[in-house]
């Protein structure tokens, strides 16, 4: 009775996800955060229905002017009547809540029924992971256009570039060494350059610096990403920006997408694998380590055992 009871709650919530309900989209967004067993149930319910929205990420050093960006094009999509999602990975939540608090702000001014934000504060568990299924989510429930928007941090970057369908990368003259080295670190996950603060010294040669490097950099997909140049805080590119992004978007899904999926099913894998050891056993076995009662590969071992020992009960 109980578990037919849970059945038909969990399909009303679907079906209100479905229908785009606001209420029923917090609730699972919160389940999702939580890595909640029931989030599975309803994902695998909705992923049926995804594949329409429009997921993009803007990648790119701190302070180069993503989080605005993301803000203005957010602005321009709900002009044209599009409805839009953004998510905040907040990477820096166990040092300060600030940043992520500016953001939040920053979105909160045109916050509308149409605007979803949700944030995610990322203690180094499984945050791409949230990521990716609050995107399922958000595309099950109607919206047009996902923003994931990561505050503080690069080195995840390469985990929300592969979650996305583009990805935009950001450069802003006066980012120093950042300027080259970031347009050369990862070329295959770009598909949209920005040159942004336009309006600032350095950026005409910027533009023209990256434009050499992406038309000599060879491609997979032998596409050549456009290069736009804005001026976020003026909102000037911006309409070229959301058009390119469009096309780019229109011309068929990337060569990316088997490799994203290959990556996130792994990563699926072992987060699936690791939760069905309990966390006080890997504490134990942490202790253990230390205290030489047992060696790390005998921890693992034993961790292995107990995972074959839950799956077969
Ligand atoms: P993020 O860390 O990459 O997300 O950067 P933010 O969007 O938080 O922007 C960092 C700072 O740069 C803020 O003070 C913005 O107001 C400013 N900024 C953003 N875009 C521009 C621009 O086009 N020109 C100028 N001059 N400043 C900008």
């Amino acid at each position: 009775m109980d578990s037919l009871l849970k059945e038909n709650a969990m399909a009303d919530l679907a079906q209100r996800i479905l229908s785009g309900d606001g209420i029923a989209l917090a609730r699972t967004a919160t389940l999702i955060q939580k890595r909640s067993e029931q989030a599975t149930v309803l994902l695998r319910e909705l992923f049926p229905h995804t594949g329409k929205a429009l997921i993009a990420s803007f990648i790119g050093p701190p302070g180069v002017g993503k989080s605005t960006l993301v803000d203005q094009t957010s602005r321009l999509l709900r002009e044209k009547n599009n409805s839009v999602g953004i998510i905040i990975l907040d990477f820096e939540a166990a040092s300060s809540g600030e940043l992520l608090e500016d953001r939040i702000r920053m979105i909160d001014d045109h916050l509308d029924l149409k605007v979803f934000v949700r944030s995610v504060s990322c203690r180094g568990c499984w945050e791409t992971a949230v990521a990716a299924d609050m995107a399922i989510l958000l595309d099950a429930a109607g919206t047009d256009v996902v923003f994931i928007d990561a505050v503080g941090i690069q080195q995840s970057e390469v985990g929300i570039a592969r979650q996305s369908d583009i990805v935009v990368r950001v450069l802003a003259p006066g980012s120093g060494a950042c300027d080259q080295a970031s347009a050369d670190a990862i070329p295959e996950l770009a598909d949209v350059f920005v040159v942004n603060k336009a309006d600032q010294a350095g950026a005409t040669e910027l533009e023209s610096k990256v434009k050499l490097h992406v038309s000599s950099v060879p491609r997979k997909d032998s596409r050549l990403p456009p290069v736009i140049s804005t001026v976020a805080t003026e909102s000037r590119g911006i309409e070229e920006l959301v058009s390119n992004i469009q096309a780019v978007y229109a011309m068929g899904r990337s060569t990316r997408q088997v490799d994203t999926w290959e990556q996130r099913l792994g990563e699926m894998l072992s987060e699936r694998l690791c939760r069905s050891v309990p966390r006080s056993e890997i504490y134990r076995g942490a202790r253990d380590i230390v205290e030489h009662r047992r060696d790390p590969f005998t921890v693992i071992q034993d961790c292995v055992g107990r995972m074959h020992s839950f799956h077969r009960s």
